[in-house]
């Protein structure tokens, strides 16, 4: 059961928090580059788990790293309770998208009421508003009877080893919460992503001789049409009175030598977006019997699909795969979260479901805690180059952190 904190809890947890130094903390963590490695070099995911670490400890938490990959660990700090469970895991990601030719992106710069760079939105925000929040709890004196602690995994713009990492080591929480970008909304699940690369064979010829060969391009582009045309899925969310659906985005087309070859070889790369019920494995299979309807029709048609994009290099989540997650709005981590909202904002919050994909995955699907995403920041601004996060927000998300905490862990 959630009940709605008494008036004093609330002003005692709040006035614990200090507006300038999350702020400070969130600009901090902004200025340093952590541009995922896959995407970028020379950046550093360590830097910003070291900055969450130090400033934790200092507060008496209980740190300690895991490395992932060498120079990439995750970070996990704990403020405990009386019992040695887990009460809530805040889980957030230390890496960014590249820089997309912005000015300053690593300027933090602030200006009104935004905190302006990349990673301000996504997420570094709301890690920072995590990290104050549980800092905030352990300045008081309320007892917790569970622990809270903030996980800062690498690498959840490419390949995910970080929350991978976390599931591999079971990790234990009875509910958790993701800072990811939400504009301050309930979102109760996220989509899942498949990878699928087509890869079309063709027969190499002169271009003045264009019979002599079968041309890749031609042939991706006749699937390239039916991919465009075709309809996924439904599910209907009944507490959000809403139906999502499956999507297809072609992102990646490649082929050809010179123009004047027949193409011999064209590459697709399509991004599904899964609902629940849907897998991978099914999506996969969706595309190869559309391959098979084409070769039936043409014996000179050669094209195969497999789980693949560019920037993966790392079995496990091939095999593994990015899969939907749902949470209900029954859940007490929503309860709590929708309580929080409300004594903070003084009006309901609202509830909603993300078309984009989160680690929340590996909590709700891996480790069966349930999971909802509630973060600062307009989702939308996400990896944009003018990525600016609403300062309002970020105080508002940390006192509704530190006061759902509190709930589901006393
Ligand atoms: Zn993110």
């Amino acid at each position: 059961m959630i009940r709605d904190l008494d008036t004093s809890t609330v002003e005692h947890v709040v006035r614990a928090i200090d507006d300038d130094q999350v702020i400070r903390f969130a600009q901090e963590l902004v200025r340093i580059n952590s541009i995922n490695p896959n995407l970028a070099p020379g950046s550093s995911e360590e830097k910003v788990a070291g900055l969450i670490a130090e400033t934790c400890q200092k507060a008496g938490l209980q740190v300690s790293y895991r490395e992932v990959a060498p120079g990439r660990p995750n970070l996990v700090c704990v403020l405990p309770g009386k019992t040695p469970e887990i009460g809530l895991v805040f889980l957030g990601h230390t890496d960014t998208v590249p820089v997309l030719g912005m000015e300053n992106p690593h300027s933090g710069e602030i200006s009104g009421n935004y905190l302006w760079g990349r990673g301000s939105v996504d997420m570094k925000g709301g890690l920072a508003a995590a990290v104050q929040a549980t800092l905030a709890l352990a300045r008081t004196d309320v007892e917790l009877l569970k622990g809270v602690a903030v996980a800062a995994v690498i690498d959840e713009e490419s390949e995910h080893r970080g929350a991978y990492a976390l599931a591999q080591e079971g990790f234990e929480s009875d509910y958790c919460i993701v800072p990811e970008p939400s504009d301050n909304r309930i979102l109760l699940g996220c989509k899942g992503t498949a990878p699928i690369h087509i890869d079309f064979t063709g027969v190499l010829a002169h271009g003045s001789n264009p019979w002599l060969g079968v041309n890749a391009i031609e042939q991706a582009a006749k699937v390239v049409s039916v991919l465009s045309a075709m309809k996924f899925k439904e599910l209907e969310i009944p507490e959000l009175r809403t139906v999502i659906r499956g999507t297809m985005n072609i992102g990646v087309i490649q082929g050809g030598t010179q123009y004047n070859n027949v193409a011999d070889k064209c590459d697709l790369f399509l991004d599904r977006r899964m609902i629940p019920g849907e897998t991978q494995e099914s999506c996969l299979t969706e595309i190869r019997n559309l391959l098979d309807q084409f070769a039936a029709e043409d014996p000179q048609f050669k094209a195969e699909a497999r789980i693949s994009r560019p920037d993966w290099h790392w079995e496990p989540i091939k095999q593994r795969g990015l899969n939907p997650a749902y949470t209900p709005a029954t859940s007490l981590v929503a309860r709590a979260l929708e309580s929080a909202h409300r004594q903070v904002y003084d009006q309901q919050v609202s509830f909603g479901y993300t078309n984009g994909y989160l680690d929340m995955d590996f909590m709700v699907n891996s480790l069966k805690i349930p999971s909802i995403n509630y973060g600062p920041g307009e989702p939308g601004e996400a990896h944009t180059p003018h990525e600016r996060l609403r300062l309002d927000q970020l105080i508002a998300a940390t006192r509704v952190y530190a006061l759902a905490a509190l709930q589901l862990a006393s």
